[in-house]
Formats: C-alpha cells, structure tokens, sequence
C-alpha cells in the first residue's frame, strides 16, 4: 500500500500532511503526484468530487513553486468563490511549513483593490475565480505572464457556469511554455475541447470509470405521485433521524418554496439559490457547516460551492434538466470515503430518466418504498430511545430530583419509560398515524389513479365516503373490514360499500342516511386500548388540492421541539401505543417492514 512518503514529496510537506491526519494518499493524489513531481507535462484528471484532488495538484504545486522568488508562478482557477477560499485555505494549510509561500485568493463579491494589495504584497499562488480574475487582469492589478503552472479545477462546472472565454482570455495572457493542470470530475465534450485547445499532449489519468460517480454512493430513487413530491422528502428526512442533507430543485423558486415549507413544518431547513445576497449565501453556509441546518434545499448554480463533508444524503427533490448534473449532486455526499446515499424522488414518468442515468454514472439504483407512517414512527421511536440512552447526564439537575421524584411518585419503571419517550414520540404518532401510502410505484398504481377520481364522486347527496384508520396491516381485508363496521354500527348487508382496505388506513362508502350513525358510532371508539377512528374524507384519497388544515395535518414532526402536541393531549388521547396493538415490535415483521433504511 502507497504512503505519501513513497511519492516523493518533500519533508515540509510531509509533516504537513501528518498535521492534517492524512494517513495514506487517496487514488487520484497516488496517481497524479508522482506524474507531476516528475517530468514537467500537461495533466487531465479525472476524479468524482470528494476524491482529494486539492491535495493531488497542491502538493505537487507547493513543491515546484520558488518561495524565495516573489513572483506568481502558479495560478489555479476554480468556479465558485467557495470552492476559491477552500482551496485557499487548504494550500496554506498544506505549505505551513515553507516559509515565504504566499498564497492569496482572488473572486467577487469582496474589495478588489484589497485584493489586489494582497498580490502586490507578493502571492506565489493565486486561486481565483475567472470573472474576478479576469477584471483583475484588465486593471493591470496582476501579473500573470511569468507563471509555469495554470491549473484548471473543476473544469466542467467552470465551463457549465459558462466561464469558457474568460477562461480563455485568462490563458492568452500566460506563458507558452507554462504546465496546465486540469481536474474534472466528469469528460463533457466541451472539457475536451480545452484539453485539445489549451493544452500540450497531456497525460491523462481516470479515478473510477469516467464520468461514474464514487462508488461510496448508493443510489436509491422513490416513485411518488407529483403532487405527493414534498410528503415524500418530508418522509425521507423523519426515516433519517440524523440526516444531514442537501436537497436539490431544479428553480429558484421550487427551491425557495420546499425550503419554507420545511422550516414551517419545523425542520433546520434553509435555502440556498442565487436571489441571495452573497451575504446571505454566506450566513446560510456558515450554518450549514456547522450543521445547525440539517436540509439545505439548493439549486444547482449555488450548490456549486458546497464542499462539505460529512453530508449523509443528497435528496434529488426534482431530477436535474440535464442528467450530467446529477454526478456532480450525488457527489456532494460519500466524500473522503465516507459513504452517502444519493435519493430521487421521481413520478412515474420521469422513470426512463433514472435508466439513463444508470448508464452514464455505471451504476445501478436501486428502487425504494417511501417509508409509510408507521415504518417512520418506528424509526423515531427507536431513535429517541438511543438518544435517551445515549444522553450524557446533567448533574445540574440533581439539586431538583426530590422535587421531580415527589411529582412523579407512584409511576412504575415502566409506566414512566412510556411516558418519556410519549412525549417526544407524540409529535411523529399523532402526524403519521393516519398518513397513506405514498408509493406510486406498487402494480396497483392505476388502482391507486381509479381510486383517486371515484375518491372525487364518492361522496355525493347521496352516498358519504369515509376515511377510517385500520387496514391490512391490522388484519383487515375489504370483506372482513366491511362486516366489522357493519356489525359495529349495526348495519344491514349492503349498507357499507366502496370498500378499499389500504396499508394502515382504509376508505368506504354508506348511504348518507348512515352518516350520522356510523361517525356517532366510531366517535371516540376503542378496539382494545385502540381508537377507531372514522372520518368523513372530503376528497378522494390522495388528493390534497384545497384541503383545509385538517386534522390529519393538525401537527408536523420536526426537529425542533416546542410542538405543544402533546401537552393538548393528542397522543395520550389516542392510545394506540400503550396497548401495543399497532406498535408491535415483533422483530420478524419489523426487519421486513424496516428494510431500505436501517
Ligand atoms: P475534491 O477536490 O476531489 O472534491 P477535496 O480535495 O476537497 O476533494 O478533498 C475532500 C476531503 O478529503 C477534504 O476534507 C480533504 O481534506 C480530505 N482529504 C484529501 N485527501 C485526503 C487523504 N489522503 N486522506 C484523508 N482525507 C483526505
Ligand atoms: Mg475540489
């Protein structure tokens, strides 16, 4: 196995890297260093995001560059001014120990005669943005005609940003007989194209196969009817307890709006798109980094910049217009041989979509059920139960514990358990308890579409349609399910019909002369400790045009706490998990209901 020592890097460097923690180079640093420590030569890689491709030219760059000359000699060129003060930050940190390198940053958005007095100062190695850059060289405020290396990073993206003729003009004011470097993580013909033009027979080197994404990814995608689209992400984040994501929409506005709607419904959302002040953009990052935001819902121009790792999950909200965008996506996760999974919610028709992108990226998704709402209050539920079991303990509450003790005197072990995690796991049962199915992918989708339209005309003068929250999950089918609520309410033989048992929930019709007596009947009604639940559904399943704020949306789960749910009593009141019925933790059902995101 490759150690950085058998490179050829220098001691500086190497203490440097030993600082860094890095303990064995990644596979485009192995294959790339030694190239460009050698022979002076022109050099096209290719590596996914998150592959240490800074490091692959930095430390070569470090170690080529004269510090005791003043002059630039090296310039790197990067499309964001994000991903231009990370590298920044990342060569200081790599040169630390060589004294007189000066690296200085170049982009928007900041004072450019401060800038500009950093290069006069003397900068050995610029990293800028080509927009930035280019004034720069306008105003005469920089000299780049002595450089021997240029390098290009992330090649696509600049040209995807449509930096091809600054980039250009760039070049024409640099040497001849400079090196250019140029990393990319994918080979679109318009890379290509720069690699002919600009560049002097480079070698060429390929992380993975060209244009596939790390393989530390797994990619999932969730078939969901259109409008289900954000019941869907909101699903994927409560089955994901921990998640840390990037959510990405094709608009600026889808972009805005998810975001919103995420934070009212309590999540550590934010947005991030280009009708952002930088200042803005900045604030929303900064949080982000610091994971006091756990879903950044951006479009693809801002999340350009996004180089942070750690990221557990990209959630493709929208698949993007053109499939190349997706590598550079999923690439936000399963940096640095983390591993991440990259979703897409896709409806049935963008289906083909998810083909064509299995062979551009070489790898095969794999399709999922969006988890329903009794699978996501499993999850939860057993969450909090290791966050209570994780939770280092506070002393500072002993001096209240007699005060707590004579509160909650008389509960059992037990009793007090149920209680504790009822109290956060309220939030989750009272929202999902009644949810449907969301997955549009199941063979009984036209089902599913037949159903939605006779949902529209099933409730008439004359004839009610009811929701009521039992299904097959409880054992019921549509003939058992149709005698139970016959013989509860004491109906005669075809006075319940329409019936169509779902997972957990089920619909059917009655004659509107029924109404009254069935709602009476099923009005707080329990089926050992259970409630029963019957309402008169206003719209067909599935259908949530128009729909009041009912009931069924009365509380959102989310990360924060301060949901007064509980305290209105709505969990307690339902009782459904104190007799287990529903929240059977039987393992054999549990690992089966539970596959797909353990
Ligand atoms: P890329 O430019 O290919 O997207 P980066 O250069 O930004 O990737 O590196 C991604 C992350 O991996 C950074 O946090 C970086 O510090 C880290 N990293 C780079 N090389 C190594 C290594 N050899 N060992 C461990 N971590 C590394
Ligand atoms: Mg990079």
């Amino acid at each position: 196995m490759s150690t950085f020592d058998t490179l050829g890097l220098d001691a500086p460097l190497i203490q440097a890297i030993q600082d860094l923690g890095f303990t064995k180079p990644s596979e485009v640093q192995q294959k790339a260093i030694p190239i460009l420590l050698g022979e002076e030569t022109d050099l096209v890689a290719l590596a996914q995001t998150g592959t240490g491709k800074t490091a692959a030219f930095g430390f070569p760059l470090i170690q080529k560059i004269d510090p005791s000359r003043k002059h630039t000699q090296g310039l790197i060129l990067s499309p964001t001014r994000e991903l231009c003060l990370q590298i920044t930050n990342e060569i200081k940190l790599y040169a630390k120990y060589i004294p007189g390198l000066h690296t200085v940053a170049i982009y928007g958005g900041a004072s450019i005669t401060e800038q500009a007095s950093q290069i006069k100062r003397g900068a050995q190695i610029v990293v800028a943005t080509p927009g930035r850059m280019k004034d720069m060289i306008n105003r005469g405020l920089i000299n780049i005609t002595q450089i021997d290396y240029c390098i290009l990073d992330e090649a696509d993206e600049m040209l995807n940003m449509g930096f091809y003729e600054d980039i250009q003009d760039i070049l024409s004011n640099t040497p001849k007989e400079k090196r250019t470097w140029l990393f990319s993580a994918t080979m679109p013909k318009e890379v290509s194209v720069i690699a002919k033009k600009f560049m002097n027979q480079p070698v060429e080197i390929t992380v993975g196969s060209k244009n596939s994404g790390a393989s530390t990814i797994v990619h999932e995608y969730y078939v969901a009817g259109s409008r289900d689209r954000y019941q869907a992400l909101k699903r994927l984040a409560d089955a994901h307890p921990e998640i840390f994501s990037v959510v990405f929409c094709r608009t600026k506005r889808d972009c805005q709006k998810v975001a919103e709607n995420l934070i009212e419904d309590g999540y550590n959302a934010a947005a991030l798109h280009g009708d952002l002040s930088q200042n803005q953009r900045d604030l929303v990052m900064s949080s982000f980094r610091k994971k006091q935001i756990q879903m950044l819902v951006a479009t693809d121009v801002a999340a350009r910049g996004i180089d942070v790792d750690d990221i557990t999950h990209v959630i493709n909200y929208q698949l993007p217009d053109e499939i190349e965008t997706y590598t550079h996506r999923s690439g936000r996760t399963g940096r640095a041989g983390k591993e991440g999974v990259s979703m897409v919610i896709v409806t049935r028709s963008e289906l083909r979509k998810i083909s064509h992108i299995e062979k551009i990226i070489q790898q095969k998704f794999t399709l999922k059920n969006i988890p329903t709402g009794m699978e996501i209050c499993e999850i939860q539920l057993f969450a909090l139960a290791n966050k209570i079991k994780n939770t280092e303990i506070n002393h500072d509450v002993d001096e209240y514990l007699p005060k707590i003790n004579e509160v909650l005197d008389g509960l059992t072990k037990e009793e007090l358990i149920k209680k504790i995690v009822s109290v956060e796991f309220g939030r989750f049962y009272n929202y999902y308890n009644k949810t449907r199915d969301l997955n549009a992918s199941e063979p009984s989708d036209r089902g599913d579409r037949a159903e939605r339209s006779e949902g529209y005309s099933s409730s008439n003068a004359d004839s009610v349609r009811y929701f009521i929250n039992v299904g097959s999950r409880d054992g019921f089918n549509w003939g058992t399910l149709k005698d139970f609520i016959r013989d509860t309410v004491g109906l005669g033989k075809d006075d319940v019909y329409k019936v169509d048992v779902k997972d957990s929930f089920s619909f059917f019709n009655s004659d509107t002369t029924a109404k009254d007596i069935i709602l009476e009947t099923f009005h707080e009604f329990k089926v050992d400790g259970r409630f029963i639940n019957v309402e008169v559904s206003t719209e067909g399943p599935g259908n949530f045009k128009g729909k009041p704020k009912g009931k069924r949306d009365f509380d959102r789960p989310g990360f924060k706490k301060s949901k007064p749910s509980f305290d209105k009593g709505g969990y307690q009141g339902k009782g459904g998990f104190d007799k287990k019925k529903k929240f059977e933790f039987d393992p054999a059902k549990k690992s089966k209901r539970r596959q797909g995101f353990g």
